[in-house]
């Protein structure tokens, strides 16, 4: 369950006040536990719940169900965490990068991606992150702060709200499927993922089937274990190398479990619960990309139930990596195939509004291309 987080602080004159709870940030039984402390009827959880994660409403007065008078005692007690809207860029491919301002005034970024058979976004876990992939823009922000569950959804509620709106759906929730790919390591905010898994699973509230969400992770190994007893969504892992030199290089968490490590945990993942894993392989030219690398990927994966996700490299100025070809990324591609290892060359969606996997960094297109100036500097 979603937990009530109160601590108390102490006001100037020294007397103890007790923080305003963040109630989108709980789940059905931590709403009904707050309910009930405030010593109002168990039943006032299941309405808000529905008006804050069915409907997507933002503030008490939306809340027409509820007594005037409840809706002025909650906003004394508790607060709606939501995120405003700051820019959207769309794409000549149908994707809209959102950018969104926290309560805080930081910035973070989530991607839809229309196609015919479903409505797919691309949500933040944290500001920043703190991994520091060599290739990517969001790791030069480093870690900032973690999202709250409340702030993880509502990206969701919020480019529902945009959908409806834009293509004149009636729908709630025309959001189909979600992946956790945007800024952040999600298993590094695990606890605040977890219970916002919750929240967009419930029956009460989005109601999204866990087959349609995919988290995906660098490989923080411990985690992999927890993420695979306590949630039943699907999982990714961004490998994007086939050895451990190479690994190292791009990504410092494989200085910490190397590659070994990694096999071994994704092993025991769909063996114990029937969930296939899929690998995220950004092919970058001269770094990974070689004949050799496909053999050594696909001797990786010659014993795991696993696909392979291959995405030609959005290039990052100044990050110093280009982008593998068509042709070398097809030879990659029919290498594995080959050794009988499900390959597929991913659509690069938002490239040209810098939307793609590993370039959401708050980059302002509308003036100069360059960073905003909101406090995003390194942890
Ligand atoms: S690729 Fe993902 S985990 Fe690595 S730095 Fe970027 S956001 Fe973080």
């Amino acid at each position: 369950m979603g937990r009530l987080k109160v601590k108390p602080s102490v006001t100037y004159c020294g007397a103890v006040q007790q923080p305003a709870v963040d109630l989108a940030s709980l789940t059905l039984e931590g709403l009904t536990t707050f309910f009930t402390s405030i010593g109002e009827k168990p039943f006032r959880a299941k309405q808000v719940y529905t008006w804050l994660h069915q409907r997507g409403v933002t503030s008490f007065d939306e809340m027409t169900d509820l007594s005037k008078a409840l809706r002025e005692r909650l906003k004394t007690t508790a607060l709606l965490r939501s995120v405003t809207k700051d820019l959207e860029q769309r794409s000549i491919d149908g994707t809209i990068k959102y950018r969104f301002q926290t309560h805080d005034g930081r910035m973070i970024e989530s991607v839809y991606m229309p196609s015919p058979d479903r409505k797919t976004l691309c949500v933040s876990t944290q500001v920043g992150c703190a991994m520091g992939c060599k290739f990517c823009a969001t790791a030069t922000l480093g870690l900032v702060r973690q999202l709250a569950p409340s702030e993880i959804v509502a990206q969701v509620h919020a480019v529902n709200r945009e959908v409806r709106r834009n293509e004149g759906l009636e729908t709630l929730r025309p959001i189909t499927n979600l992946v956790f790919m945007g800024m952040g390591e999600p298993l590094h905010n695990f606890e605040n993922v977890k219970t916002a898994l919750t929240l967009l699973e419930s029956e009460e509230g989005p109601n999204f089937s866990a087959r349609h969400i995919t988290v995906s992770t660098v490989g923080l190994v411990p985690m992999i274990e927890r993420f695979a007893t306590e949630t039943d969504v699907k999982l990714a892992i961004s490998l994007n190398a086939s050895n451990d030199e190479t690994r190292d290089r791009i990504m410092p968490v494989n200085k910490k479990w190397k590659i070994a490590d990694l096999m071994d945990a994704v092993k025991r993942f769909p063996a114990r619960y029937g969930r296939r894993v899929t690998f995220e392989y950004v092919l970058m030219s001269g770094v990974n990309d070689t004949d050799d690398d496909a053999h050594r990927l696909a001797a990786l994966l010659k014993d795991v139930p696993a696909k392979v996700n291959l995405i030609q490299y959005n290039e990052n100025p100044g990050l110093g990596f280009g982008s593998t070809g068509d042709n070398r990324a097809e030879q990659f591609k029919k290498i594995l195939e080959a050794a009988e290892v499900a390959a597929f060359i991913r659509a690069n969606r938002g490239r040209d509004i810098a939307a793609a996997c590993g370039q959401l960094a708050n980059v302002d297109k509308r003036s100069d291309g360059g960073k905003l100036e909101n406090d995003l500097g390194s942890a």
